[in-house]
């Protein structure tokens, strides 16, 4: 079967960039030599999203170490990359068709979390936090493929009649903004959102659905606040990059300034740091009213400093963080959202963040890889049609 793959034994870590469209081998349950196949299912993708975690494996800026450990413990190779999906079972397990009751011809999305199911956090219901999780794509083969083995348990069946299945295929990405969302009340709230990307402006749609009276954007990208600003944020700000490497981390005062001046001169109720930037951390501290909250997702690697700390305890600011999705509480909810007919977020994901399509979903087996790394550098968010 033709894959996406990232293989480590061809493409040195340190001086390549970009991912192979190869023949590999297909997946195959076998529960007489595998009896764990059982509880798998076999699926045959229709369409996939690349991921922010794609890019980074695409220009070798993250997830090195949980993608070589992975692949020297099961003795392989390559890995197939890619998590965000929807598609069609072609075959179950006996157990995942007794058990989890699917059959060939279900249209599946899927968690990416494979979560372990016997840690402290799995079974307290906190399984977005498993100690020992696998992330679909990284440390387990996954979508960018003819076909996939994925275990019935993290799967997601969609109605592909009430959600459109090039958004039913970023369920997953629309899952971390509605779960940062849901982390405190946004009824009624004021919120500043730090990070313009794919999940910023996901987050846009979310919190408004959800309750958030006013929003803001704050980007460095004049493209990533015109989409903002067509999703509906009530104000937009661009902001500088620091130059300064030695003061990369200090808040932008004049930023954090207008935001309040916006909010009764106080701040805004809930910040959402989704850049992954220190200045952005320093700067969503300082627009954030006493009592207020502020929601990190951006990630980046090593240290941050955070400027005027006491602040943080003597205003009452509390930070939350956010990762992946509450496994199905937020399936549930992010469900409800795309089908809710009073949000129409199937059409404002469909036309403003996919673009009608146009440059945004593009043919799986047509792959040409210095075209697609143009895309995704141009595009909050590139699919696959298989
Ligand atoms: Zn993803
Ligand atoms: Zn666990």
């Amino acid at each position: 079967m033709k894959a996406l793959i990232l293989d480590i034994q061809r493409e040195d870590w340190d001086r390549t960039q970009g991912m192979t469209f190869t023949d590999v081998d297909a997946p195959v349950l076998e529960e007489s030599k595998t009896p764990e196949d059982s509880s798998k299912v076999i699926i045959k993708p229709l369409y996939t999203g690349f991921c922010g975690s794609d890019k980074s494996l695409w220009f070798r800026h993250a997830f090195k170490e949980t993608l070589f450990d992975s692949l020297e413990s099961s003795g392989q190779s390559y890995r197939i990359c890619g998590h965000e999906l929807l598609g069609e079972i072609m075959e179950t397990g006996s157990y995942a068709s007794r058990y989890y009751g699917y059959r060939s011809g279900d249209i599946v999305s899927t968690e990416s979390h494979i979560f372990c199911g016997k840690c402290h956090q799995c079974k307290i219901g906190d399984a977005h936090v498993c100690s020992d999780h696998k992330i679909i794509g990284i440390s387990t083969d996954g979508c960018f493929a003819d076909y996939v083995k994925l275990p019935a348990r993290e799967l997601w069946k969609t109605d592909v009649d009430l959600i459109r299945p090039e958004v039913a295929a970023i369920q997953e990405p629309f899952g971390n903004a509605v779960h940062a969302c849901s982390r405190v009340d946004l009824r009624g709230k004021t919120l500043a959102i730090f990070g313009c990307g794919t999940i910023g402006l996901l987050s846009i749609l979310a919190a408004r659905a959800m309750g958030a009276a006013l929003i803001i954007g704050v980007d460095p990208n004049r493209d990533n606040l015109e989409l903002a600003e067509k999703l509906g944020v009530d104000l937009t700000i661009q902001v500088e990059k620091p130059t300064d490497p030695e003061k990369s981390f200090l808040p932008d005062i004049d930023i954090a300034r207008v935001i309040r001046e916006k909010c009764f001169g106080e701040g805004v109720d809930v910040s959402m740091e989704m850049a992954g930037s220190n200045q952005a951390l320093n700067t969503a501290v300082a627009a954030t009213r006493a009592g207020g909250d502020i929601i990190l997702f951006g990630l980046s690697a090593g240290d941050y400093t955070l400027t005027n700390f006491q602040e943080i305890i003597l205003y009452g600011k509390s930070l939350h963080s956010v990762i992946g999705r509450k496994v199905f509480q937020t399936w549930y909810t992010l469900s409800n959202l795309l089908m809710s007919k009073g949000h129409d977020l199937q059409t404002k994901i469909y036309e403003i963040i996919l673009n009608k399509g146009e440059g945004t979903i593009v043919p799986f087996h047509s792959f040409e890889r210095e075209r697609f790394e143009k895309s995704i550098q141009e595009h909050p968010k590139i699919i696959f049609k298989y």
